[in-house]
C-alpha cells in the first residue's frame, strides 16, 4: 500500500502547467515535499507527447557512445523505475542487431561505451539472438544484449499522478493556462481557462511550465522568449507482437532504427524533422514507407504484418534549430530554466529529456523550486513504491460525496 508520511506541510502553493509525464513526476516531487500542488492540463492527461512516444525504457545504450552521462542517467532511472513502479514497465530486455559489415565495426567502441557508462552490455551469438527472437534479420553480423525494456506510455504517468493525488495534490485536465500575471516583475496569478469556457483566476508561490513541445507558447505569456524547437517523429505499428525484446540496430541514432513490442503490437520509430506547432503533426506517406522498409531490414517480414496505425508526436528539443541537422544536433538532456534572469521571477521551465527521465527531470526541477522557496526538503521520490494507475482513474472518475448507484 502507498502511504509515505509527509512530515511537514509548508504553505507554498506550486502551480503546474502541463498533465505530460513531466508534470506528473512533478506533481508527485513536489507533494511528497509538502507542497501545495496545483497541476492543470489542457487537453486529457497524457494528450501530448507522453501519450504518442515509443514506449522504450532506456538504458542509455543508444545515447552511450554521443553522451556517457544522458546514458548513465538512462540507466540509473531504469534501475529505480523498475523498482517503484512496475506495473508500467515490462523488462523485456533489448538486442542491437548489426546488418551492415560498419554496424560489426561499431560494436566494440558501442560495448566499451556502455560499459563506461554503468550499462552491462554483452556480445552474443547471432544464433542466441535468433533462438531469443526469430523475427531478427538471419544476415545479421553480430548482436549486442543490452538491459532495455518497455513501458505503457499511459501508466507510467498516470502512476506518478495518482501518488501526487494520495497527497493531496489538485489535478484539472481540460484546463488551459491562458494568461499569467505579474506583479513587480514576479509571476504571481494564472488566468486558467475550463470545461466550457469557465475562467479562474489562481495565485500561486511558484509557476513551473512542464508543457514539452509547447514551452515556447507559454513562455510567451509571461512574455518569455524561450529556445525549444518541436521536433516531430513519426512512428508506425502493425498488429501482433513480432519480438518480446526491444531491437534497435547497432549503430549511431538515427531513423527508423528501433523496434518495440506494445501489448499486441510492434512499433518501429522513428524520424525526425521539425515543426513551427506542435499541434496536429501527422506522419506522411514517405515517411510511412521509410519506416516500414527500415523495420524489414531489422525483422523482415514486417512490413508483411496487418498495419494497425502511423501517427506522430513532437520532441521538446531545448535549443532553437534552424535546419533537420542542427534539430538532431540538439543534446537529449534536459534543462531546467529559472526566468528570473529573464526579468520573470517566480517561474521556471522544465524542457527537453526523456520520458524514462522523468523521476530524475522531476527531482532537478523540485530542487531549483524547494531552494528559491527557502525549503530544505529532500527528494524522496526513488523511495516507494507507487500505487497502481487504476488509482488515478478512481480520483477522476470518482462520484461527487453523498452521490450513489442507487
Ligand atoms: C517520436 C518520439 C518517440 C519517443 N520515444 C521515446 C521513448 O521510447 N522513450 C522515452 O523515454 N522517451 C521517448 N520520447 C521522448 C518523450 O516522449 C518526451 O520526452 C516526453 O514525453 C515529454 O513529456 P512532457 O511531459 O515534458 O511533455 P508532454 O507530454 O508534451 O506534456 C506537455 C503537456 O502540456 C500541455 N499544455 C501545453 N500548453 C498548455 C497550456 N497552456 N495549459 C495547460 N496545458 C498545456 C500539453 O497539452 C501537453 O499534454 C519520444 C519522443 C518522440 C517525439
Amino acid at each position: 500500500m502507498f502511504s509515505p508520511s509527509v512530515e511537514r506541510r509548508h504553505g507554498a502553493r506550486v502551480c503546474i502547467i502541463g498533465g505530460g509525464g513531466s508534470g506528473a513526476a512533478l506533481a508527485y516531487d513536489l507533494s511528497l515535499r509538502g507542497l501545495s500542488v496545483l497541476l492543470v492540463e489542457k487537453g486529457e492527461f497524457t494528450s501530448g507527447t507522453t501519450g504518442r512516444h515509443h514506449g522504450q525504457l532506456h538504458s542509455g545504450a543508444r545515447y552511450a557512445v554521443g553522451d556517457r552521462a544522458i546514458a548513465r542517467e538512462c540507466m540509473e532511472e531504469t534501475l529505480i523505475l523498475r523498482r517503484i513502479v512496475p506495473q508500467a514497465i515490462e523488462y523485456n530486455g533489448g538486442v542491437f542487431v548489426a546488418i551492415g559489415d560498419d554496424e560489426a565495426d561499431y560494436a566494440p567502441r558501442f560495448i566499451s561505451a556502455c560499459l563506461e557508462a554503468g550499462i552491462p552490455a554483452r556480445e552474443v551469438s547471432v544464433g542466441q539472438a535468433r533462438a531469443w527472437e526469430p523475427v531478427i534479420n538471419p544476415e545479421a553480423k553480430r548482436c549486442v544484449w543490452v538491459p532495455d525494456g518497455s513501458f505503457d506510455a499511459y501508466r507510467l504517468p498516470a502512476s506518478f499522478m495518482a501518488a501526487a493525488v494520495a497527497l493531496g495534490a489538485e489535478l484539472r485536465s481540460f484546463t488551459e493556462l491562458v494568461a499569467i500575471e505579474r506583479e513587480g516583475g514576479r509571476a504571481k496569478s494564472a488566468l486558467l481557462r475550463g470545461p466550457g469556457g469557465t475562467e479562474e483566476r489562481v495565485q500561486f508561490d511558484y509557476l513551473i511550465s512542464a508543457t514539452g513541445a509547447w514551452a515556447g507558447r507559454v513562455g510567451a505569456l509571461a512574455g518569455l522568449d524561450i529556445a525549444i524547437t518541436p521536433a516531430p517523429g513519426a512512428m508506425v505499428a502493425v498488429r501482433g507482437r513480432l519480438s518480446d525484446m526491444v531491437l534497435s540496430r547497432l549503430a549511431p541514432p538515427g531513423d527508423g532504427d528501433i523496434l518495440v513490442p506494445q501489448r499486441g503490437l510492434t512499433i518501429i520509430g522513428s524520424t525526425q524533422s521539425r515543426a513551427e506547432s506542435p499541434e496536429a503533426i501527422m506522419p506522411g506517406k514517405a515517411e510511412i514507407d521509410f519506416l516500414l522498409k527500415r523495420a524489414d531490414e531489422l525483422a523482415p517480414g514486417f512490413s508483411s504484418a496487418p498495419f494497425h496505425a502511423a501517427w506522430a508526436a513532437a520532441r521538446p528539443l531545448a535549443g532553437k534549430a534552424h535546419s533537420d541537422e542542427e534539430g538532431r544536433a540538439i543534446s537529449r538532456d534536459f534543462a531546467v530554466l529559472e526566468h528570473a534572469a529573464q526579468g520573470v521571477e517566480g517561474m521556471a521551465t522544465l524542457i527537453g529529456g526523456k520520458a524514462t527521465a522523468l523521476r530524475i527531470m522531476a527531482e532537478k526541477t523540485a530542487n531549483v523550486v524547494c531552494a528559491r522557496l527557502g525549503i530544505a526538503e529532500p527528494c524522496r521520490t526513488a523511495d516507494y513504491t507507487l500505487p497502481s494507475w487504476r488509482e488515478l482513474d478512481r480520483y477522476l472518475h470518482s462520484e461527487p460525496e453523498g452521490v450513489g448507484l442507487s
